[in-house]
C-alpha cells in the first residue's frame, strides 16, 4: 500500500499556499474556492493551514492510521510538489519532518518495495536496477539545514 494512505502527516505541517489563479474561481477543475482563503495580495492557502494547529480542511484522516485528501484531483500545485521520502529515489525533507512529528518513522527503500513485484529481495538488483535488500541500505541524501 502507498505509505501516504496510512499516513497524512504533511498536511498537518505546513501552510499550502498558492496563487490565488489555481483557484475554481478562476480557473474550471481548480482547488475548490470555499476550502480556501485569502493569505495576501496574490495568494490563497487552504482554510486550516494558515495559522497553528496546523489541519488542511480537505483532509480526511487518522494520522498514521488512514490518511486521504478529499479533493485530491484538484489539490494545490504545492500539493502535488511534496514527494514521499524515497519515492522517486531521494529523501524528502518535508516528509520526514512531518512524520517525524507526530512519531512516525522516516520512510526508506523498503517502504517501496511493493510496487516492484521484480524484486525478489535476493540481495541482487531488480529489473529496475534497483537493490532494495536490506544487507544494501541506500546512502541517505543530505539534507539541507
Ligand atoms: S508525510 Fe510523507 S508519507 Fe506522509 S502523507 Fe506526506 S508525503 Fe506521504
Ligand atoms: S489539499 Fe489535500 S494534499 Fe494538500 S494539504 Fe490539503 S489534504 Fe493535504
Amino acid at each position: 500500500m502507498h505509505p501516504c494512505l496510512t499516513c497524512g502527516a504533511c498536511c498537518t505541517q505546513y501552510r499550502v499556499a498558492f496563487h490565488w489563479m489555481e483557484s475554481d474561481a478562476s480557473t474550471p477543475g481548480g482547488v475548490p474556492a470555499a476550502l480556501t482563503e485569502p493569505l495576501d495580495r496574490h495568494r490563497l492557502c487552504m482554510r486550516g493551514t494558515r495559522d497553528l494547529p496546523v489541519q488542511c480542511v480537505a483532509l480526511d484522516a487518522e494520522i498514521g492510521v488512514r490518511s486521504r485528501c478529499s479533493i485530491h484531483p484538484q489539490r494545490p500545485s504545492v500539493c502535488r510538489e511534496v514527494d514521499a521520502s524515497w519515492e522517486n529515489g531521494v529523501a524528502s525533507r518535508q516528509c520526514e519532518q512531518a512524520r517525524l512529528a507526530h512519531g512516525l518513522p522516516a520512510l526508506t527503500l523498503a517502504d517501496w518495495r511493493w510496487r516492484d513485484p521484480a524484486d525478489n529481495d535476493d540481495g541482487c538488483p531488480d529489473d529496475n536496477g534497483n537493490d532494495n535488500s536490506p544487507s544494501s541500505p541506500p546512502t541517505p541524501t543530505p539534507i539541507a539545514a
